[in-house]
C-alpha cells in the first residue's frame, strides 16, 4: 500500500515527441485513480513510466517515500494488467497465477495459499486446472488480475484492461474491478479512453490532452465544474451541447443572446459574479455550454423557464433514453455536430416530425461558459482574479468606493481603466472594509466570497475566513491595470529567469589518505549561472544528467527560475546592476539587470550599484530552456 508522488515529470521519447509535460500530481494511498484521453494523449506513458517500463525524461516519480525513477521495474512493488491479457498458453490457470511467484522463489505453501485465495476472490476457483485458451475473454482478464494481486502489490496499474471485452461484459468486469479495489485496499491506477469507464470507476479522474493534464478531480466535480470546453465535451454522454453567443449586463441581470439564432435569455447577474467584466458587454463572443439533461420541451418546464426555438431534425432510441436532435438554426440540418446543434432528453414526448419547430426549455441554473479562443471556463470554481473598475489620480487607485495610496514603486499616470487583484493576493487582517458572505473548502484550498461596496469578490486564502465583517488588504505588488488597452501598472513578476549551463572542471582538493594530507585533482559539477560558478549538489547534477545526457549536459542552455525572496546578496556571485528600489512600502525590492534579464531581490537595506546575488540552490527552479523542460 502506498500513495504515489509526481513532481514536472516528463516524457519525450528519442523522436522528440513530447508525449507528457509537466505532469504534477499526489496519489493517496488506496485511492482509485483513473487516467482518461483521447487515444495519443500520453495516458499510457504515463503508467509505463510507474511501472519502469518507460524511462522518466525529466522529473521526479515517488512510490510512498521512496523515489523510483532509478529503480527496475521488478524492484518497485507494482504490478499491472494489459489489455491483451498475455497468459502463458501452455500453462494451467493456476500455474499462470503462480508463475511469478515461482520466479521469486516463494515456498509452494504461500504459493498455493495466495493462488486459491486469487482464485476465490476473481471467482475462477474452478478453472484453476484448465488452460486459458478453454476461458472467455473475461475469465481470461480474471487470470490476469489474479496474476497480478497474487504479487501482493502497494500499487496496481491496469492498462485499457477491458477493451477486448464485449459491451456486457465491460460492464460486469468494471463493476468487479471496482469491488476488487475495495477488497483489497490497494492503489489502482488505470488507464481507460472511456469516460463512462473513469466516471464509474475514480475516486479521481485525470483527464489528459496532447500531453498535458487539463483537470483533475472526483468525478462529479468533473462534470459538475469542468475547467475548460475540453473536458466539458470529453465527460458526460451524450456530449454537452456547445452554442456560441454574447453576455449583456443590464443592471442586476444578464441577457444571453445565441447566435445564429432570435433566442435571448436573462439570468441574474449573481450567477455570473466569478466572470471577468469584459464578458459582459455584449459584443464579445463566449462559448455557451448545456447538457442534454438540462433541457426539455417548454411545456414540461415551469413557466419561467428560459425557451429557445429548435427545429426537429431525428431522434435516437437509447432503450432508458430517448435523444432528441434539432438545430437552433432554422436553415441547420442537426446532424453536423456545429455551434447550432442541439440534442436533448425526451421526457415522455417523443412523437416529433423531422422539420416540427418546438419549445424547448434551458435549466440555465446549469449552465457552462467558455473563452472562445482559450476554451477555458470564464466561470472557474477557483476564480484566479478580482476585476473591477478603477481610477488612478494622483498616486491614488480608487475603486468600489475606496481609495488605496499607490506605493512609489508604482507610477501611474492619471487614467480609468480595469483593475485585476489575483485572489491570492488579498490578506484579511488589516485594510479595506469587506463583508464575508461564504468560505467554502474546494481541493484544499479555501475560497472566500466577500462583497465590496455591494460588488462580490473572491479570495483564495490558506485558512478559513468566518461570515460577516472583515478588513481586507491587498498585495499592491501583485495589481495590474489596464487602461485603454494598454497594461498602465504592470504586477511585479513571482520569478526572475537567468540563464547558464552545467559546468565540470578539475580542481585540486587536500585530500586526507592513510594518515596523510595529499593534494589531489578531482572532477567538480557546478552550476554556472550567469557569471557566477555555484557548487552544484550531486543530486541536481545527477537528475541532469540523466533528463539531457551525458553527451549533451555540459552543451545544453538552462534557465533557471526564483522568486524575490529567494535571493540573498553576498560578496561574490552573480555581477548584478541595481536599476532601482522598488518600493511596495512595507517590503522593497531591488531591480537588477543581470545580462538581459531583470531579477527583482528582496533588500532590506539600501543598495546601489553593482553588487552580487545568489540564489537559495533548494529554491531554484532549472529548466532545459531549448525543449522547455522544467528538470529541478
Ligand atoms: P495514449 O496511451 O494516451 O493513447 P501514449 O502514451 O501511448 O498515448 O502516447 C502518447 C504520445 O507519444 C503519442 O503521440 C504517441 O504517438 C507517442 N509515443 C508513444 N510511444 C512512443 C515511442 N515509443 N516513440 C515515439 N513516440 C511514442
Amino acid at each position: 500500500m502506498a500513495g504515489l508522488s509526481f513532481k514536472h515529470i516528463y516524457k519525450v521519447y528519442p523522436n522528440g515527441t513530447k508525449a507528457v509535460n509537466d505532469f504534477n500530481m499526489q496519489i493517496e494511498d488506496k485511492e482509485f485513480i483513473v487516467f482518461v484521453g483521447p487515444s495519443g494523449c500520453g495516458k499510457s506513458t504515463t503508467l509505463r513510466m510507474i511501472a519502469g517500463l518507460e524511462d522518466i525524461s525529466a522529473g521526479e516519480l515517488a512510490i510512498g517515500d521512496m523515489v523510483v525513477n532509478d529503480v527496475e521495474p521488478k524492484d518497485r512493488d507494482i504490478a499491472m494488467v494489459f489489455q491483451n491479457y498475455a497468459l502463458y498458453p501452455h500453462m494451467t490457470v493456476y500455474e499462470n497465477i503462480a508463475f511469478g511467484l515461482r520466479l521469486r522463489k516463494l515456498s509452494k505453501e504461500e504459493i498455493h495459499r495466495r493462488v486459491t485465495e486469487a482464485a476465490d476472490i476473481l471467482g475462477i476457483t474452478e478453472y484453476l486446472a484448465k488452460k486459458p485458451k478453454e476461458m472467455s475473454g473475461g475469465q481470461r482478464q480474471r487470470v490476469s488480475l489474479g496474476r497480478a494481486i497474487v504479487r501482493e502489490p502497494k500499487v496496481m496499474l491496469l492498462d485499457e484492461p477491458l477493451s477486448n471485452l464485449d459491451a456486457k461484459l465491460r460492464t460486469q468486469m468494471r463493476a468487479e474491478i471496482s469491488k476488487l479495489h475495495a477488497r483489497l485496499k490497494t492503489t489502482f491506477i488505470y488507464v481507460t479512453h472511456d469516460q463512462v469507464e473513469a466516471m464509474t470507476m475514480g475516486t479521481r479522474i485525470v483527464v489528459m490532452k496532447n500531453g498535458f493534464v487539463q483537470q483533475i478531480d472526483t468525478p462529479k466535480n468533473l462534470y459538475n465544474y469542468p475547467g475548460n470546453k475540453f473536458v466539458a465535451g470529453f465527460i458526460g454522454t451524450p456530449q454537452m451541447n456547445f452554442f456560441e453567443g454574447t453576455l449583456l449586463k443590464k443592471g442586476e441581470e444578464v441577457e444571453i443572446k445565441f447566435e445564429y439564432s432570435d433566442a435571448k435569455i436573462t439570468v441574474p447577474y449573481s450567477m455570473l459574479y466569478k466572470a471577468r467584466p469584459a464578458y459582459l458587454n455584449g459584443d464579445r463572443k463566449v462559448c455557451i455550454g448545456l447538457r442534454a439533461e438540462n433541457l426539455c420541451v417548454a411545456d414540461k418546464a415551469d413557466k419561467n423557464a428560459a425557451v429557445i426555438k429548435v427545429k426537429i431534425s431525428h431522434k435516437e432510441e437509447l432503450g432508458n433514453q430517448t435523444l432528441i436532435y434539432g438545430d437552433i438554426n432554422m436553415d441547420g440540418d442537426g446532424y453536423t455536430e456545429s455551434a447550432t446543434r442541439i440534442i436533448f432528453e425526451a421526457r415522455g414526448e417523443t412523437d416529433f416530425r423531422t422539420g416540427e419547430i418546438i419549445d424547448v426549455a434551458l435549466d440555465m441554473n446549469h449552465v457552462h461558459l467558455f473563452d472562445i479562443e482559450t476554451e477555458e471556463s470564464i466561470l472557474p470554481r477557483i476564480p484566479e482574479y478580482n476585476y473591477v473598475d478603477c481610477e488612478a489620480k494622483g498616486g491614488k487607485l480608487s475603486f468600489l468606493g475606496n481609495e488605496v495610496m499607490l506605493p512609489p514603486a508604482i507610477n501611474c499616470k492619471d487614467c480609468k481603466g480595469e483593475l485585476l487583484i489575483p485572489t491570492d493576493a488579498l490578506d484579511f487582517g488589516d485594510g479595506i472594509d469587506v463583508n464575508v458572505v461564504s468560505c467554502e473548502e474546494i481541493n484544499g484550498k479555501n475560497l472566500v466570497s466577500f462583497e465590496v461596496s455591494g460588488r462580490r469578490m473572491f479570495a483564495v486564502t490558506p485558512e478559513q475566513v468566518k461570515e460577516g465583517k472583515a478588513k481586507v488588504e491587498i498585495d499592491l505588488k501583485r495589481i495590474s491595470v489596464l487602461s485603454g488597452g494598454e497594461t498602465v501598472i504592470e504586477s511585479m513578476p513571482q520569478t526572475s529567469c537567468l540563464n547558464g549551463k552545467l559546468l565540470k572542471e578539475k580542481v585540486e582538493e587536500t585530500v586526507e589518505e592513510k594518515g596523510k594530507t595529499k593534494k589531489k585533482k578531482v572532477v567538480k559539477f557546478f552550476l554556472g549561472v550567469e557569471d557566477a560558478k555555484l557548487d552544484a549538489p550531486d543530486e541536481i547534477t545527477q537528475k541532469l544528467i540523466t533528463a539531457i545526457g551525458v553527451k549533451r549536459v555540459l552543451d545544453e542552455p538552462l534557465r533557471y527560475e526564483c522568486g524575490p525572496y529567494d535571493f540573498r546578496f553576498a560578496e561574490e556571485g552573480i555581477t548584478a546592476e541595481v536599476v532601482e528600489i522598488a518600493d511596495y512600502g512595507k517590503e522593497k525590492f531591488a531591480v537588477c539587470k543581470v545580462g538581459e534579464n531583470t531579477v527583482y531581490v528582496l533588500a532590506d537595506e539600501q543598495v546601489s550599484g553593482t553588487v552580487h546575488i545568489l540564489p537559495d540552490i533548494e529554491k531554484l527552479a532549472i529548466i532545459q530552456s531549448k525543449m522547455d523542460i522544467r528538470i529541478i
